[in-house]
């Protein structure tokens, strides 16, 4: 069984339910971030996200 990245935006808003899911790491960064930018107005780098947001499932 593949790993699945997983990232709740519920640990960066406190309003926000969308959840990422995707057993592609470079695939799940891509999608948090073009949701943290069009949805939050927020840029991550990959950096930050893997190392605070993204969980291993
Ligand atoms: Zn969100």
């Amino acid at each position: 069984m593949a790993d699945t990245h997983k990232l709740d935006c519920e640990s960066v808003s406190d309003t926000c339910r969308f959840i990422i899911q995707s057993e592609n790491e470079t695939e799940a960064v891509e999608l948090a971030q073009k949701h943290m930018a069009e949805v939050h107005g927020q840029e991550f780098t990959a950096d930050e996200l893997k190392d605070d947001h993204l969980q291993v499932v």
